[in-house]
């Protein structure tokens, strides 16, 4: 049986002042640790990635590999990975962003993105949405469409979606 998003947002768990002071982490466990919690997020966020005419998932490392797997699960859909630099065994292609202090990168496999394949963009969670813009703007530089990006959680306070352009954004809980 599902549970509401009502249900899956009291599973979600605030915790205060990690990892550094003045941050609120959205703690995704309890909600990983309900077998009900997983399947009805992940079988909410698979509705709705199928309905913007995605072909195949890329989740974003590493709590969107959790969320990714248990949605390529239930679709049947390819899944590829978003890591950071140096983790992926095989040629990678990459892209520099930057955060508030300093700069990041994420990477991919040269061969995961097909040209032309529509992808869902799947994390648990977008803040600033640096990750998630330079995620899309890899899979883009190797041909791929971006038809979602897809969080469990949106914390719109800090507008992240605004830094991911036209690409359709969907979140089942916002803060
Ligand atoms: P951003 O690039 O700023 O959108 O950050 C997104 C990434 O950072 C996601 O992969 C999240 O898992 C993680 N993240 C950022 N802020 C939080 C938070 N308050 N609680 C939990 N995870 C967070």
């Amino acid at each position: 049986m599902r549970i509401s998003i009502e249900e899956i947002q009291e599973l979600i768990r605030d915790v205060v002042d990690f990892p550094k002071p003045g941050i609120v982490f959205k703690d995704i466990t309890p909600l990983l640790s309900s077998s009900k919690g997983l399947r009805s997020t992940a079988e909410l966020m698979a509705e709705q990635l199928l309905a913007s005419g995605a072909q195949e998932l890329v989740g974003i490392e590493s709590r969107g590999f959790l969320f990714g797997a248990a949605i390529a699960a239930l679709t049947d859909l390819p899944l590829h990975l978003v890591r950071k630099p140096g983790k992926l065994p095989y040629r990678t292609v990459g892209r520099d962003y930057d955060l508030e202090y300093g700069s990041d990168r994420v990477e991919m496999h040269c061969d995961a993105i097909q040209r032309g394949t529509r992808y869902a963009l799947i994390d648990d969670l977008i803040a600033t949405g640096g990750t998630a813009a330079a995620s899309i703007e890899l899979i883009q530089e190797q041909g791929g469409q971006v038809a979602c990006a897809c969080f469990v959680i949106e914390l719109d306070f800090l507008k992240g979606r605004e830094r991911l352009g036209d690409c359709q954004v969907q979140s089942l809980l916002h803060y």
